[in-house]
């Protein structure tokens, strides 16, 4: 069997909180258990959201609770062939490849454009793209380039595309209803996460992807690429994504889920046993060594569901007031 290589790929927009935690320490267990490898890549695509400072402080707190990986960086500084932002030559050679296919397109809409013409996504409430500039001619495409530079969008192909999800089970989308042509590059230059994580999966040797369930609806569109591009597809785990009291996602400027603020009153143990709580590795949120963690693992205990996390599970009071 070939190695599993996994992969820590936190976006250096904020700072990482519990439930990115979650995600990695599942994605470390998942290869650890198997004697694979992690590598690290900082998912700093978009210039204007993220931070050389944040990508630092990620890898900080990774470090501190033990998440240790193998490539990408070491202490807090990230090795630049593993960071989005220095890597645009490599996505602009596989987009070309994509072009060659003749299978992107130029698009002149705008949000509202988008907003307008659309219906909501029912399960991930993104926009499904209607193919407004699919069938713009030549004469079309020069005209509206001359008042705005366009983005650009991979035509998909009319099937489906399914998932076998090691946590999700079997999960399948009708690319053409249920996303319809999506971006491959900004308007402003910045590729875009589809191709970028692809990409970046394939060449560093990535086999296996653990992250968060809300990314499941990316996966068909990222299958689809690789078969565009000639690329294996990895095992995907797509583990519950953690959800506050009222029922929506963890936001990164609630201070009580920051590591970087936990960290000041807690202990790496205590966080990683309220993790492993949460991801069914045992039966009370008491804190735990990783080898620990190890032993017990396994897949089938991880539950499907996104998971709202117990009122004060993860709290500061016990923090001396700064
Ligand atoms: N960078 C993404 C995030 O922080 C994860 C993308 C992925 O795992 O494919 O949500």
């Amino acid at each position: 069997m070939e190695p599993v290589i996994g992969r820590f790929a936190p976006t250096p927009s904020g700072a990482l909180h519990v439930g990115n935690a979650f995600a990695f320490l599942l994605a470390w267990l998942g290869a650890k258990s198997q004697g694979g490898r992690i590598i690290l890549r900082m998912e700093d695509l978009d210039p204007h959201r993220s931070s050389p400072a944040m990508a630092a402080q990620a890898m900080d707190d990774l470090a501190w609770l033990g998440l240790t990986w193998d490539e990408g960086g070491q202490g807090a500084t990230p090795d630049p062939r593993y960071v989005q932002s220095q890597r645009t030559q490599i996505y602009q050679q596989y987009f070309d490849r994509l072009a060659a296919q003749g299978l992107v397109y130029p698009c002149f809409c705008s949000r509202s454009d988008l907003k307008a013409a659309s219906a909501p996504h029912l399960s991930d409430g993104q926009l499904r793209y209607p193919g407004t500039c699919a069938r713009l001619t030549p004469e079309q495409q020069a005209q509206r380039r001359e008042v705005r530079s366009p983005a650009w969008r991979v035509r998909v192909a009319e099937r489906s595309y399914t998932i076998e999800d090691g946590v999700q089970g079997r999960y399948t989308e009708y690319l053409p209803t249920q996303c319809g042509d999506f971006i491959l590059r900004r308007s402003d230059g910045v590729f875009a996460y589809q191709l970028a994580v692809v990409v970046d999966d394939t060449l560093m040797g990535v086999n296996q992807v653990v992250r968060a369930r809300d990314l499941l609806p990316s996966a068909p569109r990222q299958r689809y690429l690789m078969d565009l591009l000639g690329f294996p597809a990895p095992q995907y785990y797509h583990v519950p994504t953690l959800l506050d009291q009222d029922g929506k996602r963890l936001a990164k400027r609630e201070r009580s889920i920051r590591i970087h603020d936990l960290r000041a009153c807690t202990t790496p143990q205590a966080l990683l046993g309220k993790l492993a709580f949460l991801a069914g590795l045992q039966s009370a949120p008491v804190p735990q060594t990783l080898p620990a963690l190890l032993e017990r693992f396994s897949w089938s205990r991880v539950p499907r569901q996104d998971i709202r996390v117990p009122e004060g599970l993860f709290t500061l009071s016990e923090c001396s007031p700064d």
